[in-house]
């Protein structure tokens, strides 16, 4: 499909491999090294999606991010993936609060950087919404309300079965506690979670029973949300 893909990195071996493979991907990328740099590029480019490293020689990633959910830089609607270094849960909510649609702490696998800048690409490129979702050994028919993990169908109950989609249509992708409660439930109180976490918890253990495997699904990023992966990360 190829995303047109500004990326705002001043280490030149990490901006040159991402630049490199995201080619090879298909995608459009234009590689600036600051955050003066980025502003000019986000006004020319019209990217689809940025990625922001948040360690800048002339400012801040996330005083970047808030600029452009401010209106002061490019499209504010534009998808923001935060690269950073430091991996402190307290960094990953700043980045929400400031509007981040997303995360990846270095050192990052490639593959699941792609995974992440192709799900924001297509929630943002109008929602193409499948009936048919796959996600490593997960596979889901969200019509019929079928889900199969390595070929054995597995019985959700409604609620988690919801839950299952919603994290399975951006795979990879953290989702915040508040997103999913008013995607799954309708609403959300900040203070009601316990709800969603004990929804995830069994979710994430009839996967893994169903799967007959040690290897988690359903990730729980401490204090943030969740997120699903494939597995064979
Ligand atoms: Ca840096």
């Amino acid at each position: 499909m190829g995303a047109r893909v500004l990326l705002v990195e001043d280490e030149a071996a990490i901006a040159d491999f991402l630049a490199d493979n995201l080619r090879q991907d298909d995608h459009h990328v234009h590689t600036v090294g600051g955050v003066g740099e980025a502003v000019a590029a986000l006004e020319r480019i019209r990217p689809d999606v940025t990625l922001i490293d948040v360690g800048l020689p002339d400012g801040s990633g996330f005083e970047l991010c808030r600029q452009i959910r401010g209106g002061a830089a490019g499209n504010p609607e534009v998808g923001v993936i935060m690269l950073t270094a430091r991996a402190e849960e307290q960094d990953r909510v700043r980045g929400f609060d400031r509007g981040a649609d997303d995360y990846v702490v270095k050192p990052f696998h490639y593959p699941e950087l792609l995974g992440r800048i192709n799900a924001l690409a297509t929630r943002l490129g109008g929602g193409r919404r499948s009936d048919q979702l796959v996600v490593g050994p997960i596979e889901i028919d969200v019509r019929g309300r079928a889900v199969q993990v390595g070929g054995t169908p597995l019985q959700l109950p409604a609620k988690e079965f919801d839950l299952l989609v919603a994290l399975a249509r951006e795979p990879f992708r953290v989702h915040s506690k508040v997103e999913l409660m008013e995607r799954v439930w309708g609403y959300s109180i900040p203070t009601a979670t316990r709800t969603l976490d004990s929804h995830a918890s069994r979710l994430r253990r009839r996967i893994e029973e169903c799967a007959a495997t040690t290897e988690r699904f359903v990730i729980n990023h401490w204090g943030v949300g969740y997120a699903l992966r494939g597995g064979g990360q």
